[in-house]
């Protein structure tokens, strides 16, 4: 009896314990490209948790795993290239000619697996295939977003800036946008992470200003009240860094990129 109770105070130990600040996981994923069949090894994520919402990248609207170069499959036949979410998705029927076509231009170094192929490189290629598929405005900010992250995180000031600049285009249309008036808050949150990475405080505190006196709305009102909170923590929290005079890029939270 005695054994059986210490056992079970053992378990609920391991069940009450926080999971790592990093337990990420991914696994092999045979996965078939959309475009030539050919069966490549990639990887997909195994297990995550909502911990992701608070690493650093946050402070981009960049959100694991797009912060990892795992997630953006570049098929070892035809490179075509997108992210995993994206595959195939958006790889339909009405776009492969043009995708051929498209595809027939770009080159990428040969490497023993998509991981090895520079991720700027792959971001490259991959923009190409956004331009052919066509994206909407929130998602194209946010490719944006990723492809500064990723620059910034490779040291590539430069090529971060250009990406964030046509970022910061997108999501100040999309703040203005009647249509989009529902998550204003979220595209005024994105404005004003990238003014401060763009060298302009005051900018972006005029962003924070205007974002935090609005709300997320939506049919699931759970949802928008929590999308709406979780806003709220990250202008206080971008606040804090614009007090401080911190205009850094964040230090990335993971580096196992190749
Ligand atoms: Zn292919």
């Amino acid at each position: 009896m005695r054994a059986v109770l210490t056992l079970a105070f053992a378990v609920s130990l391991l069940l009450a314990a926080p999971a790592p600040a990093r337990a990420t996981t991914w696994g092999p994923a045979q996965v078939a490209c959309p475009l030539c069949g050919h069966e490549n090894a990639f990887e997909r994520p195994r297990s995550y948790g909502s911990y992701i919402y608070r690493w650093p990248s946050r402070f981009q609207l960049v959100f694991w795993p797009a912060t990892e170069g795992r997630s953006l499959y570049s098929c070892a036949t035809c490179r075509l290239t997108c992210f995993m979410w994206d595959w195939p998705k958006r790889i339909t029927p009405e776009h492969h000619a043009r995708l051929r076509e498209v595809l027939a231009e770009v080159t990428l170094p040969a490497a023993e697996s998509y991981r090895k192929v520079p991720i700027l490189d792959r971001l490259a290629v991959a923009e190409r295939v956004y331009e052919v598929v066509g994206l909407d405005a929130v998602t194209r900010c946010r490719f944006y977003r990723t492809v500064g992250y990723h620059a910034a995180k490779k040291g590539q000031p430069e090529r971060a800036r250009a990406a964030r600049q046509q970022a910061l285009d997108l999501a100040r249309a999309l703040a203005d946008d009647p249509a989009q008036a529902a998550e204003a808050k979220e595209h005024r949150v994105v404005v004003a992470c990238l003014l401060r990475l763009l060298g302009d405080p005051d900018g972006a505190r005029a962003a924070l200003d205007a974002a935090a006196g609005s709300k997320i709305e939506g049919d699931d009102a759970e949802r928008a009240q929590g999308r709406t909170e979780y806003l709220d923590e990250l202008i206080a929290a971008l606040r804090e860094k614009l007090d401080a005079g911190d205009l850094s890029d964040d230090a990335p939270e993971r580096d196992d990129d190749h």
